[in-house]
This record gives C-alpha cells, structure tokens and sequence, in this order.
C-alpha cells in the first residue's frame, strides 16, 4: 500500500485521485514514514480517502499526523466542501462537538508554588465537578439553555464568569452565528440542561502545567507565556448535549441521503447537502452544541480562577491567570479560502484538527494579528504538550488546520487491558504529577503509552511548515473525570 503513495518530502505524503475510482480529490498526508506506518495499521486512511468521494469535497482531504480512526472519518482529517452547494457530514466533525482546549496562563513560579501544588490539586478538583454524567452547581431551565445556544461563552460574562478579554481570546469570541436551538431534541436539552460548567470524564482534564522551553520569545511574549511559570489547560466539550445532537443528526440525516441520492462507500460518513432543510438544520444545530462548549470551558475557567485564588491569595503571589487563547478541535466552519488565487466559500470540517490561522488573519485579535493564532496541543497526562502557532503555510496548504495532540496508538480496551490505573497513577506522583482521578480503570485508558510521541507529531507539523513551535509545557497537576 505505501507504495501507491506519492512521498512529497519527509513530512508529506499524497494519495492521487486516481487511486480509487470513487475519489473526487487526492489526499494529502502530514505524516513520517513511521507515522505513516503506524497510521496503516488501522481504518484511518481509508477513511480520509472514503471522505475524498463526498459531493462538493475540495481539493485535497487532508490528515494530520496524530491521525487514527474514528466514526466514518478520521480523527485528525480536515475536509472541505464547497458552501453552500456541497455537503455537511455529523461524522467528519465528531462526536464531541466543539471538543477543544483552554489555555490560560499565570506569572506564579513553580518553584514558589511547590509546596501548594497538593492543595491547589485539591482546590481544583473540589470546584471543577468532573466524572461520568457528572452535574455542576448550574441547572439551567429551557429558556436559560437556549440563551447559552445562541450566546455561547457571552452568557458567562454577563453572569459575572467571564471577562471581555477572555472572549477576545476566543476562537470567534466564544459564540457562533446561526445557532438555532429550535433545532436541538429534547433528548439532547434534557442532557444539557444539568452538565454546564461540568468536565466530564475520559480523556477530558484540567491540568496545571509548567512552561518547560519557549521557541518563539516574541509570540510567547504575546501569549503572556514566561519560562518557569505556571498555565492551566482546560480540554473538555459539549458533553451530553452535543453528543446526542451528533447521535439524533447520525440518524436523521440517513433519510437524506436517500432523498438526495448521495453515494457513500461507509454508511458513517452520512451527510446532507448545506443547502438542504436537512443540512441546515444540523448546522443550526451543531452551533447550538458549539456555543455550549465554548460556554462550558469559560464556566470551568472561572472554577479553576476560584481554586488559585482559594490557595494563592494570601500568599504574596499573584493568583490571577489570564486566557491565552479557546480554540476547537471538532467543529465545522464557513471560511474563505483562497483556491487557485480565487475566493472560495468552504465549510471546513475538522474532526481532532485545530484551526491554525496565520499572521495578519482579520479573525484574530489585534495582539495575535502579528504572531498568527494560537494553537494548544495536548500530549498525555505524563509528557510533554505544545503551544504552536498557525502560518502562511497552514492557510496555503492545509484549509486553515493543524494537528490537535499526539492521537491514540491502542483503543480505550486496550489500553485498559494492557495499564493499571493505581500503578500508573503512582508512577506520575513518583515522577512529581499530582493526580485526581475519578475512576482507575478511566485513568488507565488515558494512560502515556496509549498515545503517538506528541514531540514527533509537533516535529512533523512544523516540519512541514504548518505550524511553528512556541512553547513546550510540562504537566505538574492532572485533574481526570
Ligand atoms: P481527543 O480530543 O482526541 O480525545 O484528545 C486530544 C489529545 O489530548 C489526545 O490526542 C492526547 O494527545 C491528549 N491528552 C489526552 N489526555 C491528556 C492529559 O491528561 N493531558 C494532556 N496534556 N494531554 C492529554
Ligand atoms: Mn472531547
Ligand atoms: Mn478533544
């Protein structure tokens, strides 16, 4: 198979569209030779190559280097069809709508915090409720729910849990256009309206890191990011609420498929045209879930702030963290994008891939124009994770995109056979990570070793010249649901 690959330089690979007869684009991979073949062992490039078919895709499909295989589509595949004659897949942008990351950062040194570090862990993980199906202090009524679909993280600030400069350093301010929560099944409202503010569980977390090595002084200076200092990561989704509006769109959207006569070669990656009732709808409804994430990490933004402040206020320190940026990993956006020199409306799916805007983008706030927009990556509870930054290459080449972690090498069962929750837990306070966990055997799945090299995946990205390094950061505190 690697053989009918075209090999464009060390990080690059392409599949022709003549590959397979259904193809209506070529598929461009960011990956090693080693990544490539690791990417080989499972459905992924299949499913990149299954998503190149769909009707209005754009030249090309592309996968990140953190690839593995998902529902219809890869995790780390971004796709582009053409707005708004072409068509919206639920599968291509996932499950967790809007999952994404929070970074904020502080000027607490580690070495003054140290001793604090067991308290702060514990600080945390009493104001951030976390857990399967787990509920927070806010229960919102129906009226209140549909306020956050259409205000997303806006609904936080006029709440008191949010500053202007918080949204400012969100992805679109922290609210989509066009969410209609008329769109949303009551199944879905009844899920949402208890999980606001809440992390969830699984590979969701809070953790303080350390910013380990800066690469790039004058965007890290930006970023507000100093050597030795301590950030707060915050990677958590829509929860229950976008998860069943993915589930009733999976199963609703079958029917338009039929009525459209759109050919699939994988029942998963079902779809309606964006101009349709259908895909309108979804689309209505996917931002209506998007917003709520946005609203969800701004509220447990707000908690981790109570828990430094609770351990770090009276102790001469400044407790104050500032946001860095808010950005998705699982979302589909209307974006320009040049195509040939021409202007070309596109919705980008992105399922695990991070929008990654260069310099000079009008979308960016004024302290990022300069640098490009701020990309965060996480790599596992026990290495390293990035700060990156998007380019002129990222625009030219991969619609605006980049990688969103190191990506999985061995399922959840696997991991979960083959690690040891307490052990592996023991190892991380061994080596100076407080961890909370809510459940040893979830523990276990998240476990390093079930995940790639993230410094390999950062390598390739930059490698490739879709993003550059900014910072590394390093995990000193780990809360798990
Ligand atoms: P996903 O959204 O695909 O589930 O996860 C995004 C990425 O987060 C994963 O690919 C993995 O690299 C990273 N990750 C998972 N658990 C942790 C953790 O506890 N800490 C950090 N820093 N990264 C993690
Ligand atoms: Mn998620
Ligand atoms: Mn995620």
């Amino acid at each position: 198979r690697i053989q009918d690959l075209n090999k464009i330089s060390d990080y690059e690979w392409e599949i022709p569209k003549s590959y397979r007869q259904d193809m209506r684009v070529a598929v461009r991979l960011f990956v090693t030779r080693r990544l490539l073949e690791a990417a080989l062992q499972d459905l992924s490039i299949e499913q990149a190559i299954n998503a190149a078919t769909l009707p209005g895709v754009v030249e090309p499909v592309v996968v990140m280097p953190d690839m593995h295989q998902g529902y219809g589509f890869p995790i780390g595949g971004v796709a582009a069809t053409r707005y708004p004659n072409g068509v919206i897949s639920p599968g291509a942008i996932g499950y967790d709508i809007n999952c994404g990351v929070r970074l904020l950062a502080s000027t607490i040194p580690l070495e003054a915090a140290e001793e604090r570090l067991d308290d702060l862990a514990n600080a945390l993980n009493h104001y951030c409720p976390s857990g399967v199906g787990s509920e927070g202090s806010i229960h919102l009524t129906t009226a209140e729910l549909d306020a956050v679909c259409r205000q997303g993280a806006r609904w936080a600030l006029k709440k008191g849990m949010a500053s202007e400069e918080d949204l400012r350093r969100t992805e679109e301010n922290g609210c989509l256009e066009g969410a209609d929560p008329a769109k949303v099944s009551q199944r879905a409202k009844q899920r949402g309206m208890a999980q606001l503010g809440t992390l969830g569980a699984g590979n969701h977390f809070i953790e303080v890191d350390v910013v380990d090595q800066i690469f790039d002084g004058e965007a890290a200076a930006a970023m507000g990011l100093q050597e030795g200092m301590l950030a707060l990561m915050i990677h958590c989704g829509s929860r229950g609420f976008g998860h069943q509006i993915c589930t009733d769109y999976v199963q609703d959207l079958q029917s338009a498929v039929r009525r459209y006569g759109i050919q699939l070669p994988d029942r998963e990656l079902v779809c309606a045209p964006l101009d349709s009732p259908e895909g309108q709808n979804y689309l209505a409804a996917m931002r209506s879930a998007a917003n709520y994430a946005f609203c969800n990490r701004q509220i447990l933004a707000y908690h981790a702030r109570r828990a430094f402040e609770e351990v770090f206020a009276g102790s001469g320190l400044r407790w104050q963290l500032h946001q860095v940026y808010d950005i998705a990993h699982n979302m589909g956006k209307v974006e320009t994008h040049e195509v040939n020199g021409r202007k070309l409306k596109v919705c980008v799916h992105r399922k695990g891939a991070t929008r990654a805007f260069g310099p000079g983008h009008p979308e960016l706030p004024d302290a990022y124009k300069p640098i490009g927009q701020p990309v965060l990556v996480p790599g596992s509870m026990g290495t390293a994770s990035w700060v990156l930054i998007g380019t002129e290459d990222s625009m030219a080449r991969s619609w605006g995109s980049t990688c969103h972690g190191a990506g999985r090498v061995l399922s959840r069962n696997k991991a979960k056979k083959d690690f040891r929750g307490e052990r592996l837990r023991n190892e991380l306070e061994q080596s100076g990570i407080h961890v909370r966990a809510g459940s040893m055997s979830g523990l276990a799945e998240e476990a390093p070793m079930a995940y790639k090299d993230v410094d390999e995946v950062v390598e390739t990205v930059s490698g490739a010249g879709i993003a550059r390094k900014v910072a590394r950061l390093r995990p000193v505190i780990v809360i798990k649901g």
